[in-house]
């Protein structure tokens, strides 16, 4: 869609050069959300692809991934991957988990999708899971880090600050060790999210995680030392998740959302405890 407030575009070479920050600004990413509505209050976009930061960078302590990396390149590195990076399939299961799927995929960023900050942000799943961190760049301050699960605080809400820029995320190397199991359920086909939960297991301490999104208002995860017993989970469920964190709307009802909740945190326990 045409965005007719947008006077300028701006396209520096340095995040530095946007040195104040006003009303009307906003950052471009991959516009996938920026130009499906209309954005009467914003007149001036400062695209970030101008930056030219590396997508993706994989060191010995883990996947540094620009916020600006767009899904699809995620996507591809699932089948380049180091092979000890047990949990690189989620990367290919999570890209694929958009509403309409490849359309917004090829286009959308990692980083323009967490800053989104909705419940069925796929990346959100998946950086969550993979215990990420993100490197947050304040207009005026120094550089901050948050977990991703700390990121987002609510539907469509985050901690960014007016004209923060998320810079990038770490996906630990321990946590790319991790065996995972995937579960998600939608309404429809190519649908939204309804549910989406992602268990991980340390293969050499045990440790059990359990990140639930898409049902939930924003990602919550659950941790414990080792797979719990179903009666101990279920527990945990639900004293992190009270009933008025379900999401309500088209894609799902709280109460089907619960329920799934249950059904797939039971299956991802039996499976990550064989
Ligand atoms: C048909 C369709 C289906 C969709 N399906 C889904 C879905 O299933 N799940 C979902 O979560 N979303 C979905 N979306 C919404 C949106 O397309 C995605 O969230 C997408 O990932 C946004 O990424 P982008 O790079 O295109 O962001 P943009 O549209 O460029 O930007 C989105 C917002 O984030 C800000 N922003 C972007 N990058 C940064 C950064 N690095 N630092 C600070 N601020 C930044 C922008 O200023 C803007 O406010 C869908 C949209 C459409 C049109």
């Amino acid at each position: 869609m045409d965005l007719h407030t947008v006077e300028q575009v701006r396209r520096p070479a340095r995040a530095e050069e946007i040195a104040s920050w006003e009303a009307g600004f906003a950052w471009l990413a991959g516009g996938t959300w920026l130009f499906s509505e209309p954005q009467v209050d914003v007149h001036t976009l400062i695209d970030l692809e101008s930056l030219q930061w590396p997508s993706l960078h994989a060191t010995a302590d883990g996947l540094e991934i620009a916020s600006t990396c767009k899904v699809v390149e995620l996507d591809r590195l699932t089948h380049k991957a180091p092979s000890d990076w047990k949990a690189a399939p989620l990367f290919r299961e999570c890209c694929r988990s958009f509403l309409s799927s490849f359309k917004i995929w090829n286009e959308a960023t990692v980083g323009g999708n967490i800053v989104m900050s909705l419940p069925a942000g796929p990346m959100i799943s998946l950086t969550a899971a993979l215990e990420g961190i993100c490197t947050l760049w304040p207009r005026d301050g120094q550089p901050r880090q948050i977990a991703v699960v700390d990121f987002v605080t609510g539907e469509h809400q985050n901690v960014l600050a007016p004209g923060e820029l998320l810079r990038s995320i770490h996906l630990p190397v321990h946590a790319l060790r991790k065996k995972f199991a995937f579960r998600r359920f939608t309404l429809t086909h190519l649908g939204r999210s309804e549910v989406l939960l992602i268990g991980t297991r340390c293969p050499e301490h045990g440790e059990f995680l359990l990140t639930i999104t898409a049902g939930t208002l924003r990602p919550i995860q659950l941790t414990f030392a080792a797979v719990p017993a179903a009666t101990e989970l279920k527990r945990a469920i639900d004293d992190a998740v009270p009933f008025s964190l379900y999401l309500d709307d088209p894609h799902g009802s709280p109460a089907h959302r619960q329920h799934l909740t249950y059904y797939f945190a039971e299956q991802i326990r039996a499976e990550l405890g064989n």
